[in-house]
């Protein structure tokens, strides 16, 4: 184990002093003069729907894009900082009430920040026609190329600007509440449990981890306990995903979306033929992953594996990493692969950028968050040792790494949707798992290493297609009318049996699956489950790509990074001549996968 006090926390005062001080107070003041100065400016301009960009001159109009573009970067620039250093603190101290009221009030603010972005979107979404002008008249938004081209082609999809605005209120008490409903009720669902000889009462999240013991009895008992506890949670939880998904499909029909799925691949920036190219080669794949579960229940002593062994540990790793390790195995690695990784890394390590000690009141897991008012990022992890968690800080060093590809840029330049977001972190990934694989001392340990990263690619190869088959029977269904909690568990079982397929015990699958999946309950967002398989197989498409070319790759890499907000995935793997509408490039990417599957079954 390592002991805690040689782990670093983050540092911020780079920033701002403290949460009380007088320059996060001015920083908050200026925030909301300038966008209240933002709102003056759409009033003076009249930018609505309803008054249209179609009598401005050239020049009107050329004055009021750039002074939306301009104002909107530097005040999102802002906020993005403040609320960085407000999330340092609320993160990582879960008692601290100063930062929670921070927060809610930024929260607040951000809610402006979209009104102001539908506002413009509604009106220069009509006059399409002046944007080749404006492009040519108009450094700034020549910059701003792909966001104004993308800006207008989505403001078909908007409702009359009183409809919209009705929309967003009623949000609140409608989808949004369905969606905190969910989240209120599955963190209340107690169990009672024997653990260690003991009765105890304990979460279900809780519950669920136990999915990781060693024990298999304990396995079994777990599962078996949280299929009963959910009997008796169903009908709110029923509820809520009837209400989200009912709310979705009227606002999308509303908007003039052809489906539930039209407004989910325009944010990720994807069509449907690329879309359908993915999800057929990763049920191409599927017969690998059974191969997989099939050899993970022959070493369990099974015939076919029952849900709860699919996260049962197997082989074994002694390895424990102390942070010093750590920090020496991730920069020899980077090392290898891009300096300007590496050196990024270690000014990470250097300057305080990792909050990585566990401790009363952090909240758990890991993320990277941009802080652009310095041109820094900051990582949180929970780290205790373990391989896998050596791997995390390499995975959240990847977003870094991007965040600082992307400097530079404007805000509006680096949008970048999920389908692109896991790039950088899936490559370091990769890198880390292959060194550790190749380094391992024993046999135990190797199969330790790849168990860990099969499991998990195997959820999001497999159990993802389950989820997104089941999210499109739900909204299929849901058009027509109510779906009973039955409905949801009878399709979460078909969607299983058609993905893991004799890869699984048929007799324990998992029907409650849709009951505590946040991703199904997230109203802005539909389908909240193929962008993982994207970003996981582009990453890997990559390594496999960076493993033909070598080193020239790096360059071609770092550019693609830094393009991330203002091509779409298409264009950018065009740089690289794959065509991400043909299975090759996929295919590619899961040879990678099954490389270890293969190694798997033969250790
Ligand atoms: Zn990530």
């Amino acid at each position: 184990m390592v002991s805690s006090s040689d782990l670093p926390r983050w540092d911020l005062s780079n920033v701002y002093p403290s949460l009380e001080s007088e320059e996060l107070r001015k920083a908050f003041a200026d925030l909301k003069t300038q966008i209240d100065g933002l709102d003056a400016f759409l009033d003076e301009h009249r930018v609505s729907r309803t008054q249209g960009a179609s009598n401005q001159t050239s020049t009107d109009l050329k004055q009021t894009v750039e002074g939306y573009l301009d104002r909107t970067n530097v005040s999102i620039r802002l906020y993005s900082t403040i609320n960085a250093y407000v999330a340092s603190f609320v993160t990582t101290d879960s008692y601290n009430t100063t930062a929670k009221r921070l927060e809610s009030e930024l929260e607040m603010i951000g809610i402006r920040f979209h009104q102001q972005e539908v506002r413009f979107r509604g009106w220069i979404g009509l006059v399409p026609e002046a944007l080749p002008s404006l492009l040519s008249n108009s450094g700034t938004a020549k910059d701003h190329a792909f966001y104004l081209r993308e800006t207008i082609e989505q403001s078909r999809y908007l409702m009359s600007e009183p409809e919209e605005a009705l929309a967003a209120e009623l949000d609140l008490s409608g989808s949004n509440a369905w969606s905190k409903l969910q989240g209120t009720v599955c963190s209340q669902v107690m169990v009672n449990f024997e653990l260690e000889g003991k009765l105890q009462k304990i979460p279900i999240t809780a519950l669920q981890n136990l999915n990781h013991d060693p024990n298999p009895e304990v396995r079994r008992r777990a599962y078996e306990a949280e299929m009963a506890a959910w009997e008796s949670a169903r009908e709110p939880l029923a509820a809520a995903l009837n209400g989200v998904k009912g709310s979705k499909i009227i606002i999308d029909k509303r908007r003039g979306r052809t489906d539930s799925l039209h407004a989910s691949l325009d944010t990720s920036r994807i069509d449907r033929e690329t879309l359908d190219t993915l999800l057929s080669v990763m049920r191409e794949s599927f017969p690998t992953f059974r191969r997989y579960f099939m050899a993970k229940a022959k070493r369990l002593g099974q015939d076919r594996l029952p849900w709860w062994d699919l996260f049962a540990p197997v082989g074994k790793s002694e390895r424990r990493y102390s942070w010093v390790e750590a920090k020496k195995f991730v920069l020899t690695q980077f090392h290898g692969f891009d300096e300007r990784l590496a050196k990024l890394a270690q000014r990470a390590f250097d300057h305080h950028w990792i909050d990585a000690e566990p401790r009363n009141g952090k909240r758990g897991g890991a993320f990277c968050m941009d802080v652009p008012g310095v041109e820094e990022s900051r990582v949180l992890c929970n780290f205790d040792g373990s391989l896998d968690q050596v791997s995390t800080v390499a995975h959240e060093l990847g977003h870094a790494f991007h965040n600082e590809c992307l400097v530079g840029k404007t805000m509006l330049q680096t949008g970048t949707p999920m389908t692109l977001a896991e790039t950088a972190s899936i490559m370091n990934e990769t890198i880390i798992s292959n060194a550790a694989i190749a380094q391992a001392a024993s046999v135990e340990e190797e199969l330790a290493i790849l168990e860990t990263t099969l499991s998990n690619v195997a959820q999001v190869i497999v159990d993802i297609t389950s989820r997104f088959l089941f999210e499109k029977e739900v909204f299929e269904r849901r058009a027509n009318s109510e779906l009973s909690a039955d409905d949801f568990c009878e399709i979460m079982l078909d969607c299983q049996k058609a993905t893991y397929g004799d890869g699984l015990d048929e007799r324990y699958l998992n029907k409650y699956m849709w009951a505590w999946k946040v991703h199904y309950y997230i109203p802005s967002f539909s389908y909240y489950n193929y962008p993982y398989a994207f970003g996981l197989l582009f990453g890997t498409g990559l390594y496999s790509l960076y493993r033909e070319r070598g080193p020239t790759f790096v360059k071609d890499y770092e550019a693609l990074l830094s393009s991330t907000g203002e091509a779409t995935p298409a264009e950018l793997a065009q740089r690289f001549d794959v065509d991400i509408h043909k299975p090759e490039f996929w295919r590619d990417s899961i040879n990678v996968l099954a490389e270890r599957i293969d190694r798997y079954g033969k250790l």
